[in-house]
């Protein structure tokens, strides 16, 4: 299975999400690991966000780029 640029993004968003939602309905629960587990999920989404919005090409950062093309190189990436 290839991880394309627009999987990886959905599997960041839903550990996010995740960790998101754990601090939120834990929060309430008085269970103390829940507020940590939550937010060292939102940590990884942010690593892996970091590791993996990169031009295949070039290695340059996507995160301020946008539609299909490398900000940098500007060549064609493969979504
Ligand atoms: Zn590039």
């Amino acid at each position: 299975m290839k991880m394309t640029l627009k999987r990886k993004t959905h599997i960041i968003f839903a550990v996010m999400v995740l960790g998101f939602l754990t601090i939120v309905a834990g929060s309430g629960s008085g269970r103390a690991w829940v507020i940590p587990a939550g937010l060292l999920l939102c940590l990884t989404g942010f690593l892996l966000l970091l590791a993996w919005m990169r031009c295949p090409h070039c290695g340059k950062s996507l995160l301020r780029g946008r539609g299909t093309r490398c900000p940098h190189c500007k060549r064609e990436i493969d979504l």
